[in-house]
């Protein structure tokens, strides 16, 4: 296989309500800095000519057009809750341009969800128009997606079994508030690992500030960044001056190249 180089970029970094939220006036809702605004999480993975997405959320449609996403290949879906499923409809743009039904890839909890979100994707006859898809069901492990070798990585959101990605020594790790030591193991050697921290208090399914910045010092990539941020957070580069080197708050747009 021809090597190639794969650049990531972080199409958005706020937890489920995005920032700022509706109706809110706190002072991060009101800020003007283009960091305090957050679009629902998502990952663009582009490896030569071949576009991924990790998590097709209510922003998916903004996230393409300002990416200048032409094409795009697959999905890979960390788990089903709404803010990461919301916009797989959208997904029509390119399964009508490309004239495919859209790859999705996901555990076989998350794709029976799918299913019940478009059910008129997956009726006997859909009518015309309908968008398509082919459901691929993963587990954690090795996984090739058209040419782009990745890692599949079990951790827990609460109760909720859910999956990280590695592509080569970057692992992205939303929605999670445990990471078992096996995971660790398999997140060695990280130039960048980017990581759940929803804001200050305990939460009952995803890392608070304090428990990431703990989980980030065991795993000890080069370089942290926390993603999946509330509005509670605090304003970006209040808390960014807060964080140890190696460690900040993500940003929608930040990307990061991998040889
Ligand atoms: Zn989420
Ligand atoms: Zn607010
Ligand atoms: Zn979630």
């Amino acid at each position: 296989m021809k090597h190639q180089k794969t650049k990531i970029t972080l199409l958005g970094t706020g937890t489920s309500q995005g920032v700022p939220v509706m109706g809110c006036k706190c002072e991060v809702c009101v800020s003007p800095h283009a960091k305090d605004k957050r679009l629902r999480t998502s990952v663009l993975i582009t490896h030569g000519d071949t576009n991924l997405v990790i998590d097709c959320g209510p922003d998916f449609r903004q996230q393409m057009l300002q990416q200048n996403v032409d094409t795009l290949d697959a999905v890979l879906l960390t788990h089903e809750h709404q803010d990461h499923v919301a916009g797989l409809d959208e997904l029509r743009s390119y399964i009508f341009k490309q004239k495919l039904a859209m790859p999705i890839f996901a555990e076989e909890r998350v794709l029976r969800r799918v299913k019940t979100l478009i059910p008129y994707a997956f009726t006997k006859q859909p009518y015309p128009g309908a968008p398509t898809y082919n459901l691929n069901s993963i587990v954690p492990g090795p996984l090739h997606i058209h040419g782009v070798f990745i890692k599949a990585i079990r951790a827990l959101h609460g109760n909720l079994p859910v999956l990280g990605f590695r592509i080569k020594n970057f692992a992205y790790l939303t929605d999670v508030n445990f990471i078992s030591e096996e995971a660790i193991e398999q997140l060695q050697d990280l130039e960048v690992l980017v990581l759940d921290a929803l804001h200050h208090n305990k939460h009952h399914a995803h890392f608070n500030l304090q428990e990431a910045l703990e989980i980030a010092n065991e795993i000890s990539a080069q370089k942290t960044y926390f993603t999946h941020i509330s509005h509670s957070m605090g304003l970006h580069e209040v808390i960014n001056k807060k964080l140890p080197v190696a460690m900040a708050l993500a940003y929608d747009g930040l990307s990061f190249n991998f040889g």
